[in-house]
């Protein structure tokens, strides 16, 4: 194995490593080839407790640390899989966790810790306002001990595969409020009372083996206990629980970017042309040794957020820079390693086709990488806002 940044928690990642490759590259392949939800894996992660990493033990959860969350995530995509598919598990419980009321926590945590309810989706982004988040339209009217709500979301994923949803809605229009974000509200929706009720989802067939959907409100009845927090603060909420996404997706390119590398350099000695390995040629070799620095630095960074993270501090700027520098670095090592495969790069047996699709996503979502660089130059920088 090629050297990471740091190898440690020794036993988690073998765990991890152990229980992906027990699937094989090839139920991956299979499962992307048909579109298909990895059910069976996303089980045997959770059965073995790795979602509920971070869900305190008095929860039913593991109750680590974000920095042993993300060697989780790190090591699944390291290993040939793809956390994609069930990371919303780990971190969207996180608003719950920390703006819950005592009886939600105690109603839905311990289940969501057992793998009994799943909490897979977060629904923020809406076709017509994109990354203007605070702008959104999707209205959550109170009416005596019910909100109703009404709007469109888009890019919402896992729904078919989650008993539960995490929705941000508008409940005080935007001409009353003095802060753009502030009059907005999460609310915890149970999926199977809501589908077909005033609820509409419709898949989104795109470039990754990713379940995400385009979802309609008409008058949905959500009870009024389905709030979290106080009403109106629901911006502020999504904030909180933001770095540790972002931090775990960092983790997950990471993962990616290692996975890339070791399978060019395997296969740059490997394979032979002008009867010489391929990679003995330096314009083969620079670019995977470049992408291979980057990924390193891009761990660093990872650990430097989860650190500061695990210790309550501040780490907004070290998330963020995480995130970005993980996504840049994975997609740089995955254009080396499609390059260094040459033809057979684009041939899904080889799984690097697959692998360069899904961690291309990550200069999208759940964050694209203007966005951090705008918060960045504003918010780390001191330079003039930009929209
Ligand atoms: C597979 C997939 C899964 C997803 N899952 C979820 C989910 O579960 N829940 C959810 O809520 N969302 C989800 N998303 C949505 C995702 O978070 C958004 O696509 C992303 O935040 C970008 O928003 P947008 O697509 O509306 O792009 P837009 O906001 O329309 O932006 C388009 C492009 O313009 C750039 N841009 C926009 N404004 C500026 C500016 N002022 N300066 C410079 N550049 C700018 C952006 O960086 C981007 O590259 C998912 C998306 C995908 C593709």
């Amino acid at each position: 194995m090629i050297p990471a940044a740091r190898n440690d928690f020794p036993e988690i990642r073998d765990a991890v490593r152990a229980l992906v490759r027990e699937f094989g590259d090839s139920y991956f392949r299979e499962v992307d080839d048909q579109r298909a939800y990895p059910e069976a894996f996303v089980e045997a992660l959770t059965k073995a407790g790795w979602m509920a990493a971070l869900i305190p033990e008095s929860y039913g959860g593991a109750g680590l640390g974000l920095t042993e969350a993300s060697i989780i995530m790190e090591e699944i995509n390291r290993a040939g899989g793809n956390s994609g598919a069930c990371h919303g598990q780990m971190y969207n419980m996180n608003t719950l966790l920390r703006h819950g009321s005592d009886e939600q926590k105690q109603r839905f945590l311990p289940e969501i810790a057992s793998g009994a309810l799943r909490l897979q989706s977060m629904a923020v982004t809406e076709p017509t306002t994109g990354t203007n988040t605070t702008e959104l339209k999707t209205r959550a009217e109170r009416r005596g001990d019910k909100y109703v709500v009404n709007g469109q979301k888009v890019w919402i994923s896992r729904i078919q595969h989650s008993d539960l949803m995490i929705l941000l809605a508008r409940t005080t229009p935007l001409e009353e409020v003095k802060k753009k974000a502030d009059g907005l509200s999460i609310f915890l929706v149970d999926l199977q009372a809501a589908i077909g009720k005033g609820m509409e989802v419709r898949p989104i067939r795109n470039m990754v083996n990713h379940e995400t959907n385009e979802v309609f409100f008409d008058d949905l009845e959500l009870p009024a206990e389905s709030l979290i927090g106080e009403e109106g603060k629901g911006f502020r909420y999504l904030l909180d629980g933001l770095n540790a996404e972002r931090a775990l997706i960092a983790a997950e390119c990471i993962g990616d970017g290692y996975w890339f590398v070791e399978r060019a350099v395997q296969y740059g000695s490997e394979r032979i042309v002008f009867d010489r390995p391929i990679a003995k040629n330096q314009g083969v070799q620079f670019p995977i040794a470049q992408a291979y620095m980057e990924v390193r630095a891009a761990d660093l960074m990872r650990y430097e957020a989860c650190r500061l993270f695990d210790a309550h501090q501040p780490c907004g700027a070290e998330a963020n820079m995480a995130k970005h520098l993980a996504a840049e670095s994975s997609w740089k090592a995955a254009n080396a390693c499609l390059q260094t495969h040459g033809g057979f790069g684009f041939a899904a047996d080889y799984d690097v086709e697959r692998k360069f699709r899904e961690t291309r996503l990550y200069q999208v979502a759940p964050i694209s990488s203007n966005l951090i660089l705008s918060f960045v130059g504003e918010h780390v920088l001191g330079m003039p806002r930009s929209f």
